[in-house]
């Protein structure tokens, strides 16, 4: 196994979450696709005590951590000297530094001279490597004891971490490391719950071709995810593939996808292949199935448009809504979501038409139509098929769950049909 790794993220705005902590995530990820494991996760102020204190912890623990932010140009930036003190190495400027901070300077067009508070960014701990930075001044640092414990300070700014993973921290860690990976595949899964997965997983609820399995609950439905640990590329890949194979057999039509394919790219996909074309009519939606479809690259091709019928005079005028449905069953009703996706279909000669009429509260619930109740109706070339639940969650939740549920049926439509 290779030897685990702390990770230090370190600035004020993180504490307070006004940046989100992007770069400990993009390390974890980087880190275990080359199979080293991450032992721990801290996040500190812009405060001398708090970051020697993190990463002397951290040191002790497991003797090789990674820090971002502090390393700027600006007071709050402390890294730098605060983990030179905790090295016992005096900081001095670094000639060549200066001189790259220099030539950057004047590259950038900025015109006059370099601001001194730019300077800092050249002091260096004395034994310390410089990691070049690549897209931006400050250069990242390596400083190891005489025990072989080492820190690597990056700079905070995303785009400079990104590309320092990349160009310093991946190649040196796998250098040293055992040669095995950390790699996770995903069964995506919709319209089922955990507990009946399980069920339907049976014997491999816990683990497939020796992977744990783990069951990620989200807004799109339930990511089924394997991880193949402390083996090599190969054997994890083999591993991977076939608890995939397996996993998918035993779920059946729930799965819709694998790893990062969403729900929109894989109903596109299928449209594509049979010659299908969409057009949308969202009440409680307003919008949002259509907006979801179409942030698919290429989504023209299949996407003809569609109406947002939130009030009922629209749905009437746009979409040929009988207005004695509309009173004698409600506006969140079957017959009207029929005559949405009806009416859309005609009106733009798509071959699929969806209607989606609900209660996306948090007001509007009645004792029979609860905050989360939504009929969707979808009307492929004729025939028809609709949907009633009621959501739990919030009205985006609410909102985003009946998008799924409404492309989940027709991805269901279409494969029952030969191509
Ligand atoms: P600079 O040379 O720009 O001063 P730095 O190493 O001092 O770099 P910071 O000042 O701490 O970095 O942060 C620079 C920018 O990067 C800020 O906008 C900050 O919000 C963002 N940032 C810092 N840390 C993180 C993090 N862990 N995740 C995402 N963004 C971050
Ligand atoms: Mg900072």
């Amino acid at each position: 196994m290779a030897q685990s790794v702390e990770i230090v993220t370190i600035g004020d705005e993180l504490l307070l979450g006004t940046t989100v902590d992007t770069n400990a995530v993009f390390l974890a990820r980087a880190l275990g696709e080359i199979g080293v494991p991450i032992a721990r996760r801290a996040t500190v102020a812009d405060d001398e005590h708090e970051i020697a204190d993190a990463v002397q912890q951290a040191l002790e623990r497991t003797g090789g951590v990674i820090t971002t932010g502090g390393l700027g140009p600006t007071a709050d930036d402390l890294t730098r000297p605060v983990l030179a003190r905790l090295f016992g190495r005096e900081l001095r400027e670094d000639p060549a530094i200066v001189a790259a901070l220099h030539a950057l300077w004047a590259s950038r067009g900025r015109g006059g001279a370099l601001p001194p508070s730019n300077l800092q960014q050249a002091l260096v701990p004395e034994g310390a490597e410089v990691l070049a930075n690549g897209q931006g001044t400050a250069p990242g640092l390596r400083l190891t004891d005489d025990q072989g414990r080492w820190v690597i300070m990056l700079p905070g700014v995303p785009r400079e971490l990104r590309h320092m993973t990349a160009t310093h921290i991946v190649p040196w860690l796998t250098e040293r490391g055992s040669g095995t990976v950390l790699r996770s595949r995903n069964v995506r899964t919709t319209s089922i719950a955990e507990s009946a997965l399980a069920e339907k997983l049976g014997p491999l609820k816990r683990e497939v071709e020796g992977l744990p399995l783990a069951y990620l609950p989200g807004h799109d439905g339930v990511d089924l995810r394997v991880t193949a640990r402390g083996y090599p590329a190969a054997e994890a890949a083999r591993r991977l593939d076939a608890a995939v194979a397996q996993i998918r057999d035993a779920v059946g039509t729930y799965a819709y996808a694998t790893d990062g394919v969403s729900m929109p790219a894989v109903v596109l996909d299928m449209c594509l292949v049979h010659g299908d074309t969409i057009a949308v009519a969202e009440s409680c939606t307003g919008g949002l199935l259509g907006a979801r479809l179409t942030e698919v690259p290429g989504s023209s091709r299949v996407v003809l448009g569609g109406v947002i019928a939130y009030a009922n005079i629209v749905k009437e005028q746009e979409l040929g809504v009988a207005a004695d449905d509309i009173e004698m069953h409600g506006a969140v009703s079957e017959p009207v979501a029929v005559q949405m996706a009806r009416g859309v279909r005609g009106m733009t000669g798509a071959t699929i038409g969806v209607g989606i009429t609900g209660v996306a509260g948090p007001d509007g619930g009645t004792p029979d139509k609860p905050v989360g109740t939504v009929w969707i109706a979808i009307d492929v070339r004729g025939e028809v098929t609709t949907n009633r639940a009621i959501y739990i969650g919030d009205r985006a939740e609410i909102r985003h769950r009946a998008t799924q549920v409404a492309m989940d049926l027709i991805r269901r439509a279409l494969l029952g049909m030969a191509t």
